[in-house]
């Protein structure tokens, strides 16, 4: 069995080590060493496969290119940042000018400028805007700022949602001390119920967009501009982060819309539908977004450079991949679907053209089907492209498609088309090529 420290002298896994770190290296080793001494492979073979064994970078996460067709996957990390957004990124990740101005060299305290600025251009009707960690963050800081000390927040009983994963909104607004009044039945709501809970203990009336199932049927909820007119602080929890009206979801609501209808603050993630990164982002009338900014609450919920930078990628620069994908004609995924199903038959895997249904998701516009193309290939590859040796060695991204009707389908709608070579490639190596 060769030595650990002659292993280490090998030059590739002295170089892997400058980009890597020892441990990471060194830990390969020991795996390579294992499965000989297992008698898997031969001693004059370990060196070799220590270097298999490398991880393509330092974190544990694995790139995985999205052919479920659900654009906004909350599994996969919901939006895929554009190139735009991941250059911007990048550039910030070292040292940069985030509270420094250049000018002068002195510190400066127009952090978040830029995005700022840029959610302005984009809701032009928004006195201010800000930024924190997310929604949930969002929401967490209003009911604080704003009804925190038993103050009430009223809110309909058809809009207390659960967002995913046990978290439920009731409970987190809860969590700041604020008080819920809760109105109205789960399937009917109307404006008078808000208004007979109105007293001098209300902190504000929250309107919860259900981003994530719908009522149907003997239904009724107030809308925005009703329950403005009952001139109480009203906050709007929108959801997916629409900043203008989308032909494609009418039911969606929208930043410009909510404050042109009269909503006093408006909150949103920024990695749903804005297809940007995560955060939580807060639009509206001017002394509220102060109040809730200057709060000390803020500064622990605050966003990095890193957000600030992509997220003013995403909204000033070319429109994000979700953005894309939602209006891709089918025409388009078509030919991509043929040339690389072409591509594969060329190779003897059988894949063939298939029509799909994609989804918008990450808790938004439920009941919207979207129609959509898929290859579909032989269900058994499905495995390899999620964990193969391709995918653990680092040479493939994993991929993640949807097993239906004996066959895996991976859906072009949700995939950037960047990434079509990467997706053959990946499915050529699955399949043992
Ligand atoms: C997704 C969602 C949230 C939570 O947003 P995060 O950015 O994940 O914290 C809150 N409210 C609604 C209506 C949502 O759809």
């Amino acid at each position: 069995m060769p030595r650990t420290d002659q292993l280490l002298a090998d030059p590739r896994l002295r170089l892997a080590a400058d980009r890597l770190g020892r441990d990471l290296v060194k830990a390969a080793v020991t795996r390579a060493q294992g499965r000989a001494r297992a008698g898997e492979i031969t001693p004059d073979r370990v060196a070799d496969a220590a270097v298999a064994e490398l991880p393509a970078t330092a974190a544990s996460l694995t790139p995985v290119i999205n052919a479920t067709g659900v654009l906004v996957h909350t599994n996969l990390g919901r939006a895929p940042l554009s190139r735009a957004a991941r250059d911007a990124l990048l550039a910030a990740a070292g040292t940069c000018d985030i509270e420094f101005d250049l000018d002068t060299g002195a510190r400066s305290p127009q952090r978040g400028r830029g995005v700022i600025e840029a959610l302005r251009r984009a809701v032009p009707a928004a006195g201010a805007a800000g930024v924190v960690n997310n929604n949930a963050a969002a929401l967490v800081l209003a009911a604080t700022a704003l009804a925190g000390g038993g103050r009430e927040i009223v809110i309909s009983r058809g809009e207390l949602i659960e967002i995913g994963d046990r978290f439920r909104l009731p409970d987190l607004l809860a969590s700041t001390g604020a008080r819920l009044r809760e109105v109205g039945t789960t399937n009917r709501t109307t404006v008078e119920d808000y208004q007979q809970a109105l007293s001098d203990r209300i902190g504000f009336i929250l309107k919860v967009h259900p981003s994530n199932y719908r009522v149907e049927g003997f239904t009724r909820q107030a809308g925005v501009a009703e329950l403005a007119a009952l001139n109480v602080t009203l906050v709007h929890d929108i959801g997916s982060g629409l900043l203008a009206p989308h032909p494609l979801l009418p039911d969606e609501p929208d930043a410009a819309s909510s404050l042109a209808q009269g909503a006093n603050l408006v909150t949103a993630s920024g990695d749903k539908l804005l297809g940007g990164p995560q955060a939580g982002i807060l639009l509206g009338d001017e002394p509220l977004v102060r109040t809730l900014l200057r709060h000390p609450l803020a500064r622990a919920l605050r966003v990095d450079k890193l957000t600030l930078a992509a997220l003013e990628a995403t909204i000033s620069g070319p429109l994000p991949p979700v953005a894309r994908s939602l209006t891709a004609l089918t025409g388009a995924l078509s030919d991509r679907a043929e040339r690389l199903a072409a591509t594969l038959t060329a190779h003897d895997i059988p894949a063939r053209v298939v029509d799909a249904e994609a989804a918008v998701g990450g808790g938004g516009a439920p009941g919207v089907t979207l129609p959509s193309v898929a290859i579909a290939l032989p269900e058994e590859l499905a495995t390899a492209l999620r964990h193969g040796p391709a995918v653990r060695r680092g040479e493939s991204p994993a991929v993640a498609g949807r097993v239906a009707g004996g066959a895996l389908l991976l859906d072009l709608r949700s995939v950037d088309p960047a990434d079509d070579e990467r997706l053959v490639t990946a499915v050529l190596l699955a399949a043992g090529h």
